[in-house]
């Protein structure tokens, strides 16, 4: 049990540690403490704020994303200089541009000074030269700027966090010894695209232990700076001589096929480790030359339909690999969409690009700037309103004659006899939202303003009934809409909504990416992603696209500020074409290995123009490798609805062929001319069938239909010809597309169906679950299903907020395991209370004062109590039948007696033991600290740290039998999405979903 706490496991993305999280919790069936998978930003993020005290930074603060830099830089402009700089008229997409490169800087180590010391020793001979050295110092300026915005608003960007942990192991010993002692062992996942600041970090973290193991392919470098590809493995080979090297040539994915393509296509490059992976017998690899995109994208639809409904291949373990899902992607969900083919396109629309999301942002600009014309029509357009097109063209037509700004042109709209009674209302109803969201929008704190006005606009309402996955996501758009609305006011605690919708609408203009709301699962869809997406999943089959020469590997995209080599800390390759190529081969060769079983080459011959276009070098290497033939694959012009009619044309054209053909050999002396004559007399036979077929009564079936026309057409036939007739397979072939068809009919129909698997917190078998999940299912399955599987974020109220600073307070306080004293414990109030956007107000206040008193009084209680603390936040995890179940205690006491008591602290009102009944919570902690870290607790009890009052919660056997019971009830009604709500006036008066809860209304 220790040595699965010591052990540190980091990884390169946010997905990948979920993934090797999700696996390990399947992997470990016992109880365990706490798992420590991490990517190396959220690692340094976790030290520095366990140890914010060594490294001097505000323990209350939270990392910034490149999107809260970019409102901030944008906030602050008036700051900055830019002069030397072209702007082209947006100057948020150039300060999203600088944070790009000051990211690519902070991960080389380079610091502001540094790029400003080299700015100022550039040479200034010729015009050129002075025009670089002013725009080079302009950013170095910049870039201090950015650091200093930073710095005062007490917060760290993602770079700041790997260097200032960085710098915290290096002047701190007994720090890094502190971790060294917790984190016996390191492990380190895709180590070949380790940054220069994580290889430094990484030295640092097992510098007094040593025991570090990486895992890494050179093959599969595809972020690595210039292309480093091998760098890491061997820089790590050259300060850890003493290493064991254990090289894992076999694979447990691919087919031995899929492997050979995938070598040939990385073996030409230079300087790579020299492997050839082993793996099952057996892969297919297929080469398709389609002759455009759109056929790429039907053979692809195709494929997949045939897969899914002949082969019995789940949607979901089918991946559609391409250079861009705006463009590539798009052609091939319209291709599955026609067959009616499950698919999610995974990164297509950046955040601000979705729909539910441009609602909102239309709102936020058009009460900010009534003559933004764009925001106000799209506001118009789309729900709540839906004014009718012809409508809206009235009402800018009315702003056009009379110079009017949009939101004016409205209000004399309604006065216009133009307009029927209908729009008129509708208009009336926009004014509405618009005066009662314009009264706010200079007074409310802005996330508070945009719940409010998500919930005014019905945005929430509108998608909430209609269940289906990509309901979901839009659901989880909107409150990371609120998330980001929360950022801003811990960053700027007095802006108003207006200065968040500037903010805000300069950010999405300058087309960062903010991550977008993602299923948890594959959610039983195919799917459609880049191939740099792609990295670190597998999937049974796999189609790659667009694997033309002149997009693989393409020309090579000059850096525009590349870094300058005399700045570099490392060494490293020199950005050439010839390190594009290796990249781009390297990048295939990951989208290969991604099979397991299946695999295809795609490339269109001709482009949209219709000017040819070669396969790519590296595609033919592969064929040459395995051996493969490329197959042709023709655009549709039916849809897959229309078989009949491609049919009936594909027949037409064969006999229009065949004619001159048949006929000319009748003037030859040859045996098989009557054969030739039957063969076409059939042909004809059958092009009358499918004409019949088409012109059959609807509701007739093709398998109902057939019998009759073959038994009249056969009236007409030679012996011959009703022999071929027979054996012809054109009945089969329409029978199946008719399934096929059908089949779809029952997919479109099912989608009706709410299906919210993918949104569930899945763990293997069972769910991961929380006492707080399990508590609110309980009260209601419903409200669990609004605050879990939609996550709608809640509104937190005043009391509820007050509640988790002082929480976090308590946390801060003890972090380093001991207590400190009490002006530390005031002054840490400060800081969270200052942070926590709390105004003047008088109430605010008075809970101010009242924080004081309690913190102050649980000190007195701390340092008198004759029990003795002895951990403080310690996590527990185990398992209950199929079932995940986490949590974390406040407070572990050992009492007098030698017994230990678990606490946990509330600030809400105190409950009485009676009331405390039907608990679970501290039951499940009994049960988590009995099986994570064997200990049995003599007592539990809730400590109400505003009242000073402690009240104990007595558990026997039985009872922990009954919280058994409970919690395997609980998990299969979620499991079996048993979402109905069961209201009563206690649970829906304290529920935070009244607003958008049928059930609560009367
Ligand atoms: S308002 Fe009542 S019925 Fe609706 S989710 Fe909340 S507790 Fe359930």
């Amino acid at each position: 049990m220790r040595r699965l706490r010591s052990i540190l496991a980091l990884t390169f993305s946010t997905a990948a540690a979920d993934e090797l999280r999700e696996r390990l919790e399947q992997a470990i069936a016992r109880p365990y403490e706490e798992l420590a998978v991490a990517t190396f930003h959220s690692f340094c993020a976790t030290l520095l704020r366990d140890e914010a005290l060594e490294a001097g930074i505000d323990p209350f603060a939270t990392p910034v994303t490149p999107a809260d830099r970019l409102a901030m830089l944008i906030e602050h402009i008036g700051e900055l200089t830019l002069r030397e700089h072209d702007l082209r008229g947006n100057p948020a997409a150039l300060l999203g541009s600088f944070i790009g490169r000051i990211d690519r800087l902070k991960d080389e180590m380079i610091t502001a000074a540094d790029y400003a010391a080299w700015a100022e020793g550039l040479p200034e001979g010729d015009d050129a030269e002075r025009s670089r050295a002013a725009r080079e110092r302009e950013f170095a300026a910049l870039y201090a700027d950015h650091e200093r915005l930073l710095a005062r608003a007490g917060t760290l960007d993602f770079g700041d966090l790997q260097l200032r942990a960085f710098a915290l192991l290096r002047d701190r010993p007994h720090v890094r010894a502190r971790v060294a002692a917790r984190y016996a062992h390191v492990l380190v996942d895709e180590f070949q695209d380790t940054n220069f600041a994580q290889g430094l970090l990484l030295s640092l973290l097992v510098a007094e232990h040593g025991n570090v193991t990486v895992v890494g392919d050179d093959d599969q470098a595809i972020y690595r700076f210039r292309g480093a590809s091998t760098k890491n493995l061997r820089d790590f080979q050259d300060e850890h001589a003493d290493a064991t090297v254990v090289r894992l040539e076999r694979s447990w994915r691919s087919g031995q096929r899929i492997l050979d393509a995938a070598h040939a296509v990385v073996a030409p490059n230079a300087d790579r480790i020299d492997k050839q992976l082993s793996g099952e017998p057996g892969g297919e690899v297929r080469f398709w030359s389609a002759v455009n995109e759109r056929a790429q994208a039907q053979a692809v639809a195709r494929d997949a339909e045939r897969l899914i409904a002949h082969e019995g291949v789940a949607p979901e373990e089918i991946a559609v690999l391409v250079r861009s899902v705006r463009n590539e992607g798009q052609a091939v969900a319209v291709a599955l969409e026609e067959r009616a083919v499950p698919h999610r396109i995974v990164g297509a629309a950046s955040f601000f690009l979705r729909a539910e999301v441009r609602d909102l942002l239309a709102w936020l600009r058009l009460l900010v700037d009534p003559t933004d014309a764009g925001a106000v029509v799209r506001a118009l357009a789309r729900p709540p309103i839906e004014l009718r097109a012809i409508d809206i063209a009235r009402c800018t037509q009315i702003a056009r004659r009379r110079k009017l700004d949009m939101v004016s042109a409205l209000v004399a709209a309604t006065e216009s006899p133009q307009l029927p009674p209908e729009a008129r209302e509708r208009i009336l109803e926009f004014l509405k939202l618009h005066r009662s969201a314009a009264s706010a929008v200079d007074t409310m704190r802005p996330d508070l303003f945009v719940h409010r006005l998500i919930d005014r606009l019905g945005l929430r309402r509108q998608q909430l009934f209609a269940a289906q996955a990509n309901v979901v996501e839009r659901l989880r758009n909107l409150a990371q809409f609120g998330e980001l609305a929360s950022q801003y006011v811990l960053r700027e605690p007095q802006a108003t909504p207006r200065e968040f919708a500037r903010s805000i609408a300069a950010v999405a203009e300058a087309g960062l990416r903010v991550e977008e709301a993602r299923a948890t699962g594959r959610g039983g869809a195919v799917q459609v992603l880049t191939m740099h997406a792609a990295k670190g999943l597998e999937f049974d089959h796999v189609f790659v696209l667009g694997l033309q020469a002149s997009r693989m590997p393409g020309t090579r995209r000059r850096q525009l500020e590349p870094i300058p080599d005399e700045l570099l800390k490392e060494s490293v390759p020199t950005d050439s074409r010839a390190a594009h190529i290796a990249e781009t081969r390297r990048l295939l060769h990951v989208a290969m290995t991604r099979a397991r079983h299946g695999l295809v080459l795609a490339h269109a011959a001709h482009g949209p123009t219709g000017a040819a276009q070669p396969p790519s070098e590296f595609v033919e290497e592969a064929r040459a490798a395995i051996g493969g033939e490329w197959e042709h694959q023709e655009e549709e012009l039916f849809g897959p609805a229309e078989t009949l009619h491609a049919t009936y044309q594909a027949l037409r054209d064969e006999l229009l062929e065949g004619v001159p053909r048949v006929g000319g050999r009748l003037r030859e002396l040859r045996l098989d001319t009557d054969l030739d004559i039957a063969h076409a007399v059939v042909r004809y036979l059958e092009l009358i069938k499918v004409g019949a077929l088409i012109d059959r009564a609807g509701s007739q079936r093709v398998e109902e239909a057939l019998p009759e026309l073959n038994t009249r057409l056969l009236q007409a036939a030679t012996a011959e010809q009703r022999e071929i007739f027979e054996t012809s397979r054109l009945d089969e072939y329409l029978l199946d597309s008719e399934r096929d068809a059908s089949r779809r009919t029952r997919v479109i129909a099912a989608r009706e169906e709410p299906s919210l698997e993918p949104f569930l917190p899945r763990r293997g078998e069972g769910l991961v679950l929380s006492a707080s999940d399990i508590d609110t299912y309980r009260t209601c399955p419903l409200k669990y299903k609004f605050a879990r599987v939609f996550r709608i974020p809640q509104e937190p109220t005043l009391n509820q907020r007050f509640g988790i600073l002082v929480h976090q307070v308590l946390e801060r306080y003890h972090q380093s395991g001991g207590a400190g004293t009490l002006p530390e414990m005031l002054e840490l109030l400060e800081h969270g209370w200052r942070r926590g956007g709390f105004s003047d107000s008088d109430e605010e206040l008075q809970l101010r004062a009242k924080a004081t008193a309690s913190l102050t009084r649980y000190h007195e209680r701390f340092a008198t109590e004759p029990a003795q603390p002895v951990w403080f936040e310690r996590s527990f995890t185990f398992r209950l039948g199929p079932h995940t179940l986490r949590g974390r205690v406040d407070r572990v006491d050992r009492l007098p007696d030698g017994g230990y008591e678990l606490i946990d602290y509330k600030t809400g009102r105190p409950k009485t033991a009676a009331q405390l009944k039907d608990d679970v919570q501290l039951s499940i902690y009994a049960i988590g600290a009995r099986e994570a870290w064997q200990l049995d607790a003599a007592a539990q009890a809730y400590y109400y740290v505003l009242d000073d009052a402690k009240v104990p919660v007595a558990r026997g056997a039985a009872e922990l039998d009954w919280i058994r019971d409970t919690v395997l009830e609980v998990g299969e009604g979620i499991l079996g999405q048993g979402f109905e709500p069961t209201p009563s006036y206690a649970a829906c008066s304290m529920c935070d979903f009244r607003i958008v809860c049928p059930a609560a209304e009367r």
